[in-house]
C-alpha cells in the first residue's frame, strides 16, 4: 500500500479517488502539507507555478520520490521538466532518440539521463 492520494479544495483535504472529505479547516498551505506528511498521504504533483500535472485529464501523484502514478494507480513514465517543473513525457516521434522527453507545458526537450547526471 502506498500513501493515500488526496486533493486539496479550499481549506479541506479530500480522498482523490472517492471525493470523501478527510480533513477541513486547514487554512494555510503549511497546515495542509503538515497534515499530509503526518498521515501518509500524497498530494498531486504541481509545476513551479503551482498548476497540477494532468495526464489525459487525470491528476498525477509522485510516490517514493521517483515513481509517478495516476489517481487510478496506473504507473506512468513521466519526469519533471527542469525548466518549469511541468510534466515531461516521452516523445512519440519515431525518428527522435527514444530516451528524449518533451515537456507538455513549455515544450522543452531533454534527456532525463543527462539531467540526472547534472543534478
Ligand atoms: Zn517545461
Amino acid at each position: 500500500m502506498g500513501p493515500r492520494k488526496v486533493i486539496v479544495k479550499d481549506d479541506a483535504i479530500y480522498d482523490a479517488k472517492t471525493g470523501v472529505l478527510i480533513k477541513d479547516g486547514l487554512t494555510t498551505r503549511e497546515a495542509v502539507e503538515q497534515y499530509v506528511d503526518h498521515h501518509y498521504m500524497v498530494l498531486p504533483v504541481v509545476d513551479k507555478a503551482g498548476r497540477p500535472w494532468l495526464l489525459d485529464g487525470q491528476l498525477v501523484f509522485c510516490l517514493h520520490g521517483t515513481q509517478y502514478e495516476t489517481v487510478n494507480d496506473d504507473v506512468i513514465h513521466v519526469v519533471p521538466c527542469p525548466d518549469c517543473g511541468g510534466m515531461a513525457i516521452r516523445d512519440e516521434e519515431p525518428l527522435v532518440d527514444t530516451e528524449c522527453v518533451r515537456c507538455t507545458q513549455c515544450g522543452h526537450e531533454f534527456d532525463p539521463r543527462l539531467e540526472m547526471m547534472e543534478s
